[in-house]
């Protein structure tokens, strides 16, 4: 194994988890691997694959990584070759002649094509050794990117004559995924081979920050030599970073899947060649992509799930060094996230809204994150704070807001007309505008109240309040609910995990 592992890969050592998962597969053994992003998982049927002999066939739903991966197997002088809608027909046949000659040790396909009769029949005449199921969690009904003709690739597979093992590997899976993938593929539990999750060189943080667009252009500005990928939710949202990057000088590129197929390989190379240092993106952009020297990762808006959210953070830092992954959310994060839902197939809403709560509880937690998220994924693995991460480090700055929470409440009590988060804010400012002088909201006792901090720094008091269920929004209107009498008149207190204006001084100097 070691052998193979020097004279066709060039290293000297195993990573955790690929000796013992290159082990089973050389003895027979179906076996599971779960192994963090970046951890080695091609390794892990690559060396058991050259071992064997025959054909080791690898499914993965990700066509864009086969070339890269063929390529890169072709240049160490192993015979590998991949099937999918790329190709012209010639050259599939090409393939198909290569492989019935059996001149060919890997074959890369995507789960798409076993719907193709002609290839079944194919696979019937070749020396199949080992397959490896990539990117496993896909197979699973309880996976964040379940893809049903995945699934049903499994049986397509294990009712082929040969005697091949299987391996299935994948990055992200929680127990019930674990626990289909293995009923699926009758691997047995002790053959869950797991290394753990945790990625040390990361460094954690949950920024629930009003000023999503100061904060992002003050963080790249104090980056400026360092790559990193910021992720948004849409792409109208990522065509409206990138022009308040350009006005603002900030050199970057885009990815979305709204892009001609040009435009997308050039800017993903422009970025992965180190051209283009800011990426900003949807999560169409980074699947596979090995770019080792990603400082950071921010998320611009709270993705669905936590699966998504460490398979896209967990890009950063792939070299080991330190590397920050920041969560910038807001109540429009949630509200959009709920719509997704909503526009989902009815089958798999419960289960998005259950994975998507998840989430929002990582953004008010004030445990370790890094903790939090691996609790996520395997329960039985307690770990120590990390004591980087933005709860670790802020667990004694606890701020004691209720005098603040007591004025926004009873403010927002006092304005008769429908009242958004904006005129809420303003009024608490102590803002002149026309609404606020045609409907007299500056005679209000309240007006004014909050005039020591800034706009942005009210927003977020209010959304703390949000947050924690004192306030309700309907249609963008705010109310008070029940609960807010607890803190008007009930001695309950609250407190803000973050000072409020904890960008503010840095905004200031950086003068935007
Ligand atoms: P994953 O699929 O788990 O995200 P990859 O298989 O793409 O990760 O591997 C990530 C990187 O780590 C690749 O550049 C790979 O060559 C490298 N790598 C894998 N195994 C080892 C090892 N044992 N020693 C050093 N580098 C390794």
């Amino acid at each position: 194994m070691k052998q193979i592992l020097e004279t066709y890969f060039g290293y000297s050592n195993f990573r955790p988890g690929q000796e013992q998962l290159i082990q089973n597969a050389i003895n027979n053994i179906p076996t599971l691997g779960i192994l963090p992003t970046g951890g080695g998982k091609s390794i892990c049927y690559q060396v058991p694959g050259i071992y064997k002999g025959g054909l080791t066939l690898v499914i993965s739903p990700l066509i864009s990584l086969m070339k890269d991966q063929v390529d890169a197997l072709n240049s160490s002088g192993i015979k590998a070759r991949y099937i999918n809608s790329a190709l012209t027909k010639r050259e599939t046949i090409e393939v198909e002649t290569q492989l019935l000659k059996g001149d060919c040790q890997f074959l890369y396909v995507a789960p798409e094509r076993f719907d193709n009769i002609s290839f079944q029949q194919l696979l019937y005449k070749l020396d199949i050794k080992l397959v490896a199921f990539d990117e496993a969690h896909c197979i699973s009904k309880w996976g964040h990117d379940f893809r049903p003709s995945y699934r049903n690739v499994v049986q397509k597979v294990l009712t082929l004559p040969h005697n091949f093992t299987v391996m299935a590997l994948t990055a992200t899976a929680t127990i019930d995924v674990k626990e289909d993938i293995c009923a699926l593929l009758y691997i047995d539990h002790k053959n869950v081979i797991e290394t753990s999750t945790k990625r040390d060189n990361l460094k954690f943080i949950v920024d629930p920050t009003y000023q999503k667009q100061k904060m992002v252009i003050y963080y790249i500005n104090n980056h400026k030599d360092e790559s990193g990928i910021i992720y948004a939710s849409t792409r109208k949202q990522v065509e409206t970073l990138s022009e308040v990057f350009s006005t603002k000088g900030i050199q970057h590129t885009i990815y979305h899947a709204g892009l001609k197929k040009e435009e997308k390989e050039q800017n993903q190379s422009a970025f992965v060649r180190d051209d283009i240092q800011v990426m900003i993106a949807t999560n169409a952009f980074g699947m596979g992509i090995d770019k080792s020297n990603v400082r950071y990762v921010i998320h611009y808006n709270m993705p669905q799930d936590l699966e998504s959210y460490y398979q896209e953070a967990g890009r950063a830092g792939r070299d080991g060094l330190p590397s920050e992954c920041i969560l910038m959310f807001s109540e429009a994060d949630i509200k959009l996230q709920h719509f997704f839902i909503e526009t989902a197939p009815e089958a798999v809403q419960e289960l998005k809204k259950e994975k998507l709560n998840k989430m929002i509880q990582y953004t008010k937690t004030r445990r370790c994150l890094q903790s939090t998220i691996i609790h996520y994924f395997n329960p039985n693995e307690h770990l120590k704070n990390c004591d980087q991460c933005s709860n670790c480090l802020k667990q004694d700055e606890n701020y004691n807001m209720t005098t603040e929470a007591q004025q926004i409440l009873s403010c927002l009590v006092r304005i008769k007309i429908p009242t958004t988060k904006i005129l809420l804010s303003k009024v608490l400012h102590g803002e002149h505008d026309d609404q606020i002088k045609a409907e007299r909201l500056d005679k209000l006792s309240t007006f004014g109240l909050l005039k020591s901090y800034d706009a942005s720094a009210i927003q977020s008091f209010i959304d703390t309040l949000i947050f924690n269920g004192y306030i309700r929004v309907h249609d963008q209107y705010l109310h008070c609910a029940e609960e807010a009498k607890q803190i008007l008149f009930e001695g309950v207190q609250i407190k803000t995990y973050y000072k409020p204006n904890q960008y503010n001084e840095k905004v200031k100097i950086t003068t935007m």
